[in-house]
């Protein structure tokens, strides 16, 4: 089909479409985790010891005896196949975004031909896929490409139920021959027990006595487009890249601000109702869902779990997300920018730490002692982003993620901290030496005016800042849409630890030296924002004024492009900071450098060649199109006697020609192979190839706007935003 038939075609089978069955929803109490393998159902299928050794197993970790192991995986077996279960699969989490998995089936044959299943404790605690071509950054050699997954018995296993069948999933890690990390996984649990460890001390001289483990938790917002599948079949770019690489902005756009907390449009309502309740089968929260900004964004949150679960959980919900939208006659965009002009998708981490014992560590509490505990965790986290800010903005760092940081939607590529008016006026009183500690009859006080509690405001905190303080956790808000958040766990939590242990250092000398808990407490928390405060800012994160002093009054970086931000990870005080606290070993590191600057560069060049592709193939012949329906035009209103003026024809041919110059250069700009560094190569196209690609498309949405509708290939902004 050419010219726009395809589009009106897509049109009317969108407003044709038989609207899904929507089904009668089922009642919380007989969804809730029915295909979770959790402590509950293992308590109903294990014997009295069996189940005690694995429920140590699963809330501590510690590992669990091949005995009790093959009673497990028997009663998982069991308990799977009596739900129509036939197959199982290690699902494990590669240094890219997704999850791989590979599927066995739970049957054998014996001598006799006849089917007889077998799970045993060793095929479920560790599978070998060969997993050769998942990225490794030079990790193994291609000989020696044998991976395997381990089973992580702290995230229960589950069945992941398809139209195809249906699956037991088993949460692992994923390792080389050699032991070393290949995944997201097993960092996030190295960085937990870090921070545990260095969380430990700090508590410890705190005079804590009863100290249980510290986990982080995180609950992260989710924000994604759905457009319609009749319409992204149409798009190479949508398909291939999960953006759109042309397309002119429409008349109406976010600018009435009348979709944000809108009314949700009734076939997204039934999809999302559909995708929540596959979440509460798999015992995943879902809480909140709305509207958000843009036409076509929309948003949805679970409630907070420990950050191990909740990084599995995610990964889970961005799989679900897609294929249930699929159903939906959706194509589900995670991309962080799929429409330019308009707001794209971020997700915000929220995380805090805590424990059993002192719970919340980021929450004040309700005595002065608590208070110093809390000042003493939010004041490492302050040290932290001070210290890390360049691998915080590294682990957010992607192709995709660079068209929002920066760009006046979303926190800026300066990694700050923002604290709120309450809690910066205390931290600024304790730098100025305001802060007076005594014991009065045995109570701290800590020369506050109250003991400190922060009203947690619902409403519209700082926007603008990449790293808020949002009365008791942080949220960070630069993380994009299509990121696992394990990566940003890593780095809070890690950087968390590193904290943790100077302040401890600074807290044993103190208190060896004869000074009082408090005025300990109080003199570290001033040294450490003599040294640190520069990275806590109140203000507009998005202002030039900011940009400008960050940079020259604070030392702060600013660091716009991945590009300029993965080089991060080759930092002296990086690669100190993962050995140190044993979360990576210095060749895991420069491993994820490798990975993660290979996938930049790969995503720019596909969408170079799309861009190539679609203008050379849809877009020029479009306008060539017009200009011979204008050009015979012309000829016959001349016969008439009359002059058609050729405004429009010069333009587009102007256009069309300037364009196809800049993809001549595009394409040229694509064979070059001759980088003397990975970082050379990156630099090259986050400016040369990524500038060529903008060029291109502002002579391509140019034309879209000259070009009579008729023959215009592609579907238009207002549609895909606009029609559900
Ligand atoms: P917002 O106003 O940002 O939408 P919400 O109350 O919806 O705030 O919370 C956003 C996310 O933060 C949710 O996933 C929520 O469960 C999570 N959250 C709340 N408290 C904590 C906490 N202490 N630690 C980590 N995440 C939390
Ligand atoms: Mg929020």
């Amino acid at each position: 089909m050419s010219g726009n038939k395809s589009r009106v075609q897509a049109i009317s089978q969108i407003t044709n479409r038989q609207p899904m069955v929507v089904k009668k929803p089922e009642p919380l109490s007989s969804i809730w985790a029915c295909d979770v393998f959790n402590l509950a159902k293992m308590e109903e299928a294990l014997s009295k010891t069996a189940f005690k050794s694995m429920k140590n197993t699963v809330q501590t970790g510690a590992p669990l005896d091949p005995a009790t192991a093959d009673v497990v995986a028997a009663a998982m077996k069991d308990w799977a196949m009596s739900k129509g279960v036939k197959f199982f699969s290690h699902i494990f989490y590669p240094m890219t975004n997704i999850t791989a998995e590979k599927h066995d089936g739970f049957i054998i044959t014996n001598s006799d031909g006849n089917a007889i299943t077998e799970f045993s404790g060793s095929l479920l605690i560790k599978g070998e896929p060969d997993g050769s071509s998942f990225p490794n950054g030079s990790i193994r050699m291609t000989n020696a490409a044998r991976g395997y997954t381990a089973w992580d018995p702290t995230s229960p296993v589950y069945i992941m139920q398809t139209d195809n069948g249906s699956t037991l999933m088993i949460p692992s890690v994923f390792m080389s021959w050699t032991g070393e990390a290949l995944d997201k996984k097993i960092p996030l649990l190295r960085s937990i027990n870090a921070m545990n460890k260095a969380g430990n001390r700090v508590l410890t001289l705190m005079g804590e006595k009863d100290i249980a483990p510290l986990n982080s938790s995180c609950g992260a917002e989710q924000e994604y487009f759905l457009v319609d599948s009749n319409f992204a079949n149409l798009r190479p770019d949508l398909m291939l890249a999960g953006r759109t690489l042309f397309g002119a902005p429409p008349a109406k756009g976010q600018q009435f601000d009348d979709h944000y907390f809108g009314a949700i449009p009734a076939r997204v309502q039934v999809f999302m109702q559909d995708f929540e309740d596959q979440l509460y089968r798999l015992g995943i929260p879902a809480k909140t869902h709305h509207n958000e900004v843009a036409p076509g964004q929309f948003e949805i949150a679970p409630y907070f779990e420990s950050a191990n679960i909740a990084a599995d959980h995610q990964q889970l919900m961005m799989t679900l997300m897609k294929s249930t939208a699929k159903k939906h006659g959706f194509l589900c965009l995670l991309h962080e920018k799929p429409f330019a002009g308009v707001n794209g998708s971020g997700k915000h981490v929220n995380w805090s730490v805590g424990n059993a014992t002192q719970g919340n560590l980021l929450d004040p509490g309700s005595t002065p002692h608590d208070n110093l505990n809390f000042l003493l965790f939010c004041g490492a986290v302050i040290r932290g982003v001070h210290c890390f800010g360049p691998l915080l903005r590294a682990v957010i760092a992607s192709a995709s993620n660079d068209h929002r940081l920066g760009a006046n939607e979303a926190p800026p590529a300066i990694l700050s901290v923002y604290l709120g008016d309450q809690l910066e006026k205390v931290f600024q009183d304790i730098k100025d030496g305001k802060v007076a500690t005594s014991t009065k009859g045995g109570v701290m006080d800590l020369g506050l005016s109250q003991i400190l509690h922060f009203e947690r405001d619902p409403g519209d905190r700082n926007r603008t800042s990449p790293f808020a303080f949002t009365g008791n956790r942080f949220e960070f808000r630069a993380v994009g849409s299509s990121q696992s958040v394990s990566g940003p766990l890593v780095a809070m939590n890690t950087m968390l630890a590193d904290s943790l242990n100077w302040i401890a250092d600074k807290l044993e000398a103190k208190l060896g030296s004869g000074v009082d808990l408090a005025t300990a407490v109080v003199s570290t928390l001033k040294e450490l924002m003599d040294e640190h405060g520069n990275a806590v800012f109140g203000g507009d994160g998005y202002s030039s004024e900011w940009h400008r002093m960050a940079v020259e009054e604070r030392g702060l970086r600013n660091i716009p492009t991945a590009a300029d931000a993965l080089p991060a990870f080759r930092e002296a005080s990086v690669k100190k900071l993962f050995d140190d606290t044993g979360v990576l070993s210095p060749v895991e590191l420069e491993s994820r450098f490798e990975v993660y600057a290979e996938q930049y560069v790969l995503t720019i060049e596909v969408e170079a060649k799309l861009v190539v592709d679609m203008a050379k193939t849809s877009i020029y012949p479009a306008a060539i199109k017009y200009l011979n329906s204008l050009a015979k035009a012309n000829v016959a209103m001349k016969q008439m006697g009359i002059t058609l003026a050729d405004t429009t024809a010069k333009l587009v041919a102007a256009e069309a020609d300037a364009m196809m110059t800049e993809v001549s250069k595009l394409s040229a700009a694509l064979e070059r192979h001759d980088f003397a560094t990975t970082e050379e190569h990156m630099q090259f196209c986050a400016k040369e190839i990524r500038g060529l690609m903008d060029k291109i498309r502002l002579h391509a949405d140019k034309l879209e706007t000259e070009i009579s509708d008729e023959l215009w290939p592609l579907p238009k902004y207002q549609e895909m935003l606009f029609i559900k």
